[in-house]
């Protein structure tokens, strides 16, 4: 069977961070949605949608906007496990991914229409329902030159006419830079991770000699992925994460 999260695993060492290593579950009734504010090496807000049982992830460098044609950055990463969604804290530093995740929103979607059809085709219509997102959206594939990316490309977040669209000012990321799960702000999450540490720092002393890294294969080609329209380089998502 194939494993959806096998590249999800590859990049993590579960002895070292406090994510979970997870495992595909059977979807719900309801289709969860998340987005992470992630402070790795570059910040950015991995928005997540739940299809088959795993979460669909998109690293945006910018965050998402509500403004009517504000057209977003997304870089698709690999699928996380469902228990992701709720994860807050801080990956330590030299892991992958390693900096500070606070939770900035969450709720349902809803897709319009077929969504692997959309997957395919490389336009995904759908609705939010989140705490702090709503209405409709749409992620849409950039054509990418270089064919050789594994399926990993780039895309844009786009927020699509709706009564709730905004036609400028302040965005939710700007206004909003708590958690909606526990309230906090990026430093008090960071600071909490000390106290994660020293409870952990026997179990970790033991594995960091064995400690192997993996998926660099993976990242090499996530660097290589572009969009078409611009020159400039994207975000690396190696960056990001
Ligand atoms: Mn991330």
């Amino acid at each position: 069977m194939l494993d959806r999260l096998k590249a999800y695993r590859a990049k993590r060492d579960f002895t070292r961070t406090a994510e979970p290593a997870g495992k595909a579950q059977k979807s719900g009734k309801k289709l969860s949605y998340f987005i992470q504010k992630h402070a790795a090496r570059r910040l950015h807000y991995d928005f997540r949608l739940e299809w088959n049982g795993t979460l669909m992830s998109w690293a945006v460098p910018k965050g998402p906007s509500e403004n009517l044609g504000d057209k977003r950055l997304a870089v698709h990463v690999e699928d996380h496990p469902l228990e992701y969604g709720t994860f807050e804290g801080t990956i330590p530093k030299g892991e992958y991914g390693g900096g500070t995740v606070l939770l900035w929103d969450r709720g349902s979607w809803e897709p319009h229409g077929d969504v692997d059809e959309g997957l395919e085709k490389g336009k995904l219509s759908f609705t939010l329902h989140g705490q702090r997102l709503k209405g409709d959206w749409a992620l849409v594939r950039l054509h990418s030159n270089d064919k050789k990316t594994h399926g990993r490309d780039n895309w844009l977040l786009i927020k699509e006419k709706d009564a709730v669209a905004k036609s400028g000012g302040k965005v939710a990321v700007e206004r909003e830079t708590t958690s909606v799960k526990s309230g906090r702000g990026m430093e008090e999450i960071a600071e909490s991770k000390k106290i994660w540490h020293s409870n952990r720092g026997k179990a970790v002393t033991a594995v960091k000699t064995q400690k192997k890294r993996t998926g660099g294969s993976l990242l090499s080609s996530l660097r290589s992925s572009r969009p078409s329209s611009t020159k400039r380089r994207p975000a690396r998502a190696g960056s990001m994460r």
